[in-house]
């Protein structure tokens, strides 16, 4: 046994690349776009290290051009979803037993396989079948997903660190133990780093998971699940499991080995996974952990001494990047009514500026949405603005199925501060703006507030410091993530640790120690060198 205490990279951020024309980083790009785009990959479960083929298949499509298959992925049933349970609690004996050198070896060369050899490979299967831009790719399939490796093999090294005090005659311990039975890690589709990072950060701390992807993800989770293999992860410490939500939740809420799960998505679904643990509670070895990332109503609230050109701009990026497919995505905006004017002329500007279309032509600044249930849902909100006496559209309201989900930036106006917009989340590009009298900024700072029942991220834009100040205070349960003079999105592992409370989930901070630490379970391990050989104390035998 190495007993050695080894020192690993001092982690720091993956550098994005540019992809200007004719430089390498696009040529492989490109080639690897056209490569995806003419093959269709065919898609198994993996459990337990091994590929399985149900023969009850679904289609992976492009949203921007919904009629080009991209992939055949095979569903989990019931037998699998029972085989990929015993797989994990098998693995996680072995894995969690290994040297704490060696997983995090593991990780580091995770993150090596992204960044470099596959690089191309994992931002064409995000592009392609999430309908990303190369740069909204860039920094999530590859910068962020390496980040999270990285920076977790620290966090988790501080953690490991972190013993108690001993004395003469004892030494005291902490060892920080997988937690017994398997992680259910349940991804979302926006994000393929935090596909990765909800199975990886249970992983590094030796736990192991079985992953339910979210279905319009698939291709890139499959590359993901391809690499982790690649890098050593060993046979059943992931295990893909690719199939209905429904079922695949069912089977695994009703293991006695759920230990716990760690789930990025809607509020709907982790409300119907938290209640079934509720229901199950006494028949779990453990009371299972639950760390949940959810939904958001993301707000920036201007204030009077905010300057204009500045916020048309946050909240254009912060409004539609990634089609306003991001949790921390702005859908709500504050302005005194003496800047609406300049800030309605700019963002209108900008968004005459802005390309929508296939995510192949690299001009576009907006692409498709995911499916055409998303799309039938933003629309509805659309419609309903252009009905209503409340609202006006600004800019956008246009929307087109025929080839790719493809819905404008739409810039709603309500003389209503609770108007449906203003208060739901829609996830899409829609962004909704209350215009308030200057002298009611306390008055806005409460509706801000109370409007919606997230609290994940939001901005405040002033020059004025105690105003600013003030407002920040004011808003302290409002944002998980709150910027000042910034926009909401683009939180960098290592810098803004992510995530919300009140609705939004249990805020633990996706890269962070936040995070990892409940993915172990402490044993405090007391020894003393000479034991006690009678039961007095010295006082007693004074006589
Ligand atoms: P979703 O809830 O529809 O799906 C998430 C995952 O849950 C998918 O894999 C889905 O198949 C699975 N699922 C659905 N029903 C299930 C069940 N009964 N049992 C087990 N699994 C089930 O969410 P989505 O549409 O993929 O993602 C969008 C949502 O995610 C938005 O609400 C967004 O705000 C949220 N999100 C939050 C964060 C954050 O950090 N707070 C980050 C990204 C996305």
């Amino acid at each position: 046994m190495n007993n050695s205490i080894h020192n690993f990279p001092i982690p720091a951020n993956e550098p994005i690349k540019e992809y200007l024309k004719g430089s390498p980083e696009r040529l492989a790009l490109e080639r690897e776009l056209k490569r995806q785009s003419e093959t269709a990959v065919e898609i198994p479960l993996i459990i337990d290290g091994k590929e399985v083929f149900t023969n009850d298949t679904g289609k992976v499509v492009m949203p921007h051009d919904h009629k080009h298959t991209l992939a055949i992925y095979h569903k989990a049933g019931e037998k699998e979803i029972k085989m990929a349970i015993d797989s994990a609690v098998k693995a996680q004996k072995i894995w969690s037993d290994l040297n704490w050198t060696t997983r995090a070896s593991i990780m580091l060369k995770i993150a090596e396989l992204l960044t470099i050899k596959y690089r191309a490979v994992i931002n064409a299967a995000t592009m392609l079948g999430q309908s990303k831009n190369i740069y909204q790719s860039e920094i999530d399939a590859v910068c962020e997903a390496a980040d999270f490796l990285r920076f977790n093999v620290s966090f988790a090294t501080d953690i490991y660190k972190n013993q108690p005090i001993s004395s003469f005659n004892q030494l005291n311990r902490m060892e920080y133990r997988a937690l017994e039975g398997f992680v259910f890690a349940v991804s979302p589709f926006n994000f393929t780093s935090i596909a990765s990072n909800l199975n990886l950060s249970p992983v590094m701390m030796g736990n192991a998971t079985i992953w339910k992807p979210a279905t319009t993800s698939i291709l890139s989770n499959y590359y993901l699940m391809k690499i982790f293999m690649e890098a050593g992860v060993p046979a059943g410490v992931v295990n893909f499991l690719p199939g209905s939500g429904a079922l695949i939740g069912k089977h695994i809420m009703e293991s006695r080995d759920l230990a716990g799960i760690h789930f990025t998505g809607s509020n709907a679904t982790f409300n119907s996974l938290w209640n079934s643990v509720g229901d199950m509670l006494t028949k779990y070895k453990s009371y299972p952990r639950l760390v949940g990332e959810t939904g958001g109503k993301d707000f920036i609230f201007v204030h009077p001494s905010a300057n204009p050109k500045e916020v048309a701009v946050a909240a254009f990026s912060g409004a539609f990047e990634y089609q306003g497919q991001k949790c921390s995505a702005a859908s709500r905006i504050y302005i005194p009514e003496s800047l609406w004017p300049e800030i309605k002329s700019e963002i209108i500007k900008l968004s005459k500026e802005a390309k929508m279309g296939d995510v192949c032509d690299f001009k576009n600044f907006v692409n498709a949405v995911i499916d055409e249930s998303s799309f039938d849902n933003i629309i509805s909100y659309i419609e309903f603005a252009k009905e209503s006496d409340e609202a006006e559209i600004i800019f956008g309201g246009d929307y087109d199925k025929s080839v790719g989900y493809f819905v404008s930036p739409t810039l709603i106006k309500t003389v209503n501060p609770h108007f449906k917009s203003m208060e739901e989340e829609i996830f899409g590009p829609v962004l909704t703006a209350y215009v308030y009298e200057n002298s009611k900024v306390e008055e806005t700072l409460k509706l801000c507030d109370e409007t919606s029942p997230y609290g994940l991220t939001g901005a405040v834009f002033g020059s004025d410091r105690l105003a600013v100040a003030e407002i920040c205070n004011r808003l302290r349960y409002s944002a998980g993530n709150f910027y000042i003079n910034d926009k909401p999105t683009g939180a960098v592992v290592g810098k803004q640790p992510f995530g919300g409370s009140r609705g939004s989930g249990t805020n633990d901070k996706a890269g962070g120690s936040f995070n990892l630490i409940r993915w172990v379970s402490p044993r405090t391990i007391k020894e003393t060198f000479i034991s006690p050989t009678d039961i007095f104390y010295p006082y007693m035998k004074e006589d």
